[in-house]
């Protein structure tokens, strides 16, 4: 009968519930675990001035190198962490492994690059944040024009109000500002004036299909002229093809990043790009 399907709907439905509930509660036990074991790594994906190949700056993106399952993607772990409030201690290593990383590469005579690190909403909106900031810099002795900080358009807009002294404050100690995914959350553009933002970073989904969708090359034209009229630098996210470049490189985009140049990579392997540079972006190839 129906309602008998009714009822097993909802059992099933119950039963699914309290398997994501144990699954999640299982997968917070093994994040805090993976902290004191640091089971995290950083890989390193850099950013390139489209005009010349040359790497201009790199961002951090975090795994989880777990024991039993492999190389995990933020998007199986970011989102637990932050509704447990572990995103906090991670947020934090992740801070600190980035500036430390950069002064190593400062230290051993390569080329360094700013390296960018993201952060999520929690992170920004709690009350330490700009104290950690400080602390990891001076721990670190990074200076502070070598960290970018990638922030959503998301996470800046909701309390657009609060957002400003924060920003305000993180440029006064030096970092740059870059907003993410940029273009996905309906900034008021009024505040985009208000924001002290360096770098304005266009979402890949916008990118995806430049070279074919009128209304999609639009809308990128228009963010790269935006951020020229508020001396923003531009960059294109999610760069796959020689007909984006092409686009992108035809609208003046400054810079961009993608697997057209290079995959995020292991510190080994994106300290070796840095000293070899990328195949095919020398010259005017
Ligand atoms: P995001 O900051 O927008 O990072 C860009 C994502 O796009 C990365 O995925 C990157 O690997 C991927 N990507 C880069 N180039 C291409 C491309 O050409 N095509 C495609 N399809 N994808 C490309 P990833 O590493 O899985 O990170 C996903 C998201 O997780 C990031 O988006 C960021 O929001 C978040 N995340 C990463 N690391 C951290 C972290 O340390 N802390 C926090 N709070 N969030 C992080
Ligand atoms: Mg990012
Ligand atoms: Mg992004
Ligand atoms: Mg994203």
């Amino acid at each position: 009968s129906a309602k008998e399907s009714g009822r097993n709907n909802y059992k099933f439905f119950e039963q699914s519930m309290n398997a994501r509930a144990v699954q999640r509660q299982s997968v917070e036990v093994s994040l805090r675990r993976a902290l004191e074991r640091q089971e995290f790594v950083l890989h390193y994906q850099p950013k390139i001035n489209l005009q010349s190949g040359t790497i201009v700056g790199v961002e951090a993106l975090i795994r989880w190198q777990h024991p039993e399952r492999g190389l995990l993607l933020p998007a199986q772990f970011v989102p637990i962490a932050e509704d447990c409030g572990l995103i906090l201690p991670i947020g934090r290593w992740v801070l600190r492994e980035a500036c430390r990383q950069v002064q190593v590469w400062l230290d051993s005579g390569l080329r360094a690059v700013p390296v960018a690190v993201n952060i999520s909403a929690v992170e920004f909106r709690h009350k330490s944040f700009l104290e950690a900031v400080a602390l990891i810099l001076k721990e670190t002795d990074l200076a502070p024009r070598y960290l970018e900080l990638e922030l959503t358009e998301s996470v800046l807009m909701h309390d657009a109000d609060d957002s400003v002294p924060v920003l305000e404050a993180l440029k006064a100690m030096g970092v740059r500002l870059a907003i993410d995914d940029f273009g996905t959350g309906y900034s008021s553009l009024s505040y985009l004036k208000r924001f002290p933002i360096d770098t304005l970073k266009i979402d890949q989904f916008f990118v995806r299909d430049i070279a074919t969708n009128a209304d999609d090359a639009t809308i990128v034209r228009t963010i790269i002229g935006m951020g020229k009229n508020l001396k923003q630098r531009v960059i294109a996210e999610g760069v796959e093809t020689h007909e984006q470049l092409a686009f992108l490189r035809a609208q003046q985009c400054e810079e961009g990043q993608g697997f057209l140049f290079s995959h995020p990579l292991s510190v080994e392997n994106f300290a070796l790009l840095l000293v070899t540079g990328i195949d095919g972006m020398r010259g005017d190839g």
